[in-house]
């Protein structure tokens, strides 16, 4: 079995190696021949933790395995990030354990791509302003991984504090590109592409602060109860996901749902946008939104890929199990 640290995870994925990754596991996932298994998340009753699992098998890409980990609040004290994942994987022919793989920053790079993707299939040709909403720890990702998917000219961006948007500055300056705090309105207001990245649990921007033609990836919203854009803005746009069974249970569509202003048949799987069985924008006019839940096998698909890259240099631990 090989070992694959997260610094070796650092070293070898690129944005571009996770977007790969990403891309091609949504397209299996539409044909029908990846699906992910029912996600389990456990308050466990100590440390304030929540546990849990994110598994799946893609038959074309033969991944099979899951992602274990969760949200340990008191880490931070401790000099340790909360969020903690691990990635195991599995020989798909004799279920084998194949490949452990440090999962914290393979989380960050999958969730960006998944953004990207959005981007690149959904948002308009000519976009050049990019707007963040959230300055937390995937942030930076995200900023790194929307700006290479059209000639952004500048970035505009919020958070709810503002000690934290230095992150967004200093990301902007590392990349080239000017940046601005704005108010929400400035922000919906000027940007072309909006990707929200909080962990809210009320509506952030509302649809009338949002233009027509505007593309938004609402990346924060993974779990019951949190929400980073109005309902009525969902029920405006034409409303994309990476998996409808999330979307709208534990997605940004959860809420647009519950008010009964859009069903599941109103929402795509980005997949079919990728492989060409659905279309993705239809005017300039038109608002999309991905609703980027986070799934297993985004997980199974950029560990795989780190692990073959490891191993092609030399660089995985093996150990006999
Ligand atoms: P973080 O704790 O580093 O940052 C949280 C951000 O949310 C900060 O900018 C904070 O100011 C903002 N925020 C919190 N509450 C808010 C509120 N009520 N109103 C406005 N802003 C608020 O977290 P992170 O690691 O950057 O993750 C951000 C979110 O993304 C989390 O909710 C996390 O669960 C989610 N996430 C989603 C996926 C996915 O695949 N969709 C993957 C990883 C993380």
């Amino acid at each position: 079995m090989y070992i694959v640290t997260e610094e070796t995870c650092r070293q070898i994925i690129g944005m571009d190696d996770a977007f790969t990754a990403v891309e091609g596991v949504f397209a299996a996932m539409a044909s029908g021949a990846a699906y992910n298994f029912p996600v389990i998340r456990e308050a466990i009753g100590h440390a304030d933790a929540l546990y849990g699992f994110k598994s799946g098998f893609d038959r074309d890409g033969l991944a099979l395995g899951l992602k274990s980990g969760g949200y340990w609040p008191g880490n931070e004290a401790r000099g340790l990030t909360n969020h903690q994942s691990t990635v195991f994987l599995f020989d798909a022919d004799t279920g084998r354990p194949k490949a452990m793989v440090g999962g914290n920053y393979l989380t960050a790079v999958r969730t960006a791509a998944a953004a990207a993707v959005s981007i690149k299939h959904l948002a308009r040709d000519d976009a050049k302003v990019l707007g963040m909403v959230g300055a937390g720890h995937q942030s930076a990702f995200q900023m790194r991984a929307a700006v290479r998917q059209r000639g952004f000219e500048r970035i505009v961006g919020w958070n709810r504090n503002r000690e934290r948007l230095s992150r967004l500055a200093d990301t902007a300056q590392e990349i080239g590109l000017p940046f601005e705090a704005v108010d929400l309105d400035r922000l919906g207001g000027e940007a072309d592409v909006i990707v929200t990245i909080t962990s809210s649990f009320a509506p952030i921007l509302e649809k009338a602060q949002v233009r027509p033609g505007t593309h938004l990836a609402c990346m924060g919203t993974d779990t019951k109860g949190k929400q980073e854009v109005g309902a009525e803005l969902v029920a405006a746009a034409s409303a994309f996901t990476d998996e409808v069974a999330q979307s709208v249970t534990i997605g940004e569509c959860q809420h647009a749902v519950e008010a009964g202003l859009i069903g599941e048949a109103d929402i795509t799987e980005i997949g079919a946008v990728i492989n060409g069985t659905k279309p993705g924008r239809a005017s300039d006019e038109e608002i999309t939104l991905f609703d980027g839940t986070g799934v297993g096998l985004q997980d199974l698909a950029v560990a795989s890929a780190a692990v073959e890259l490891a191993v092609g240099r030399g660089v995985a631990a093996s150990v006999d199990l």
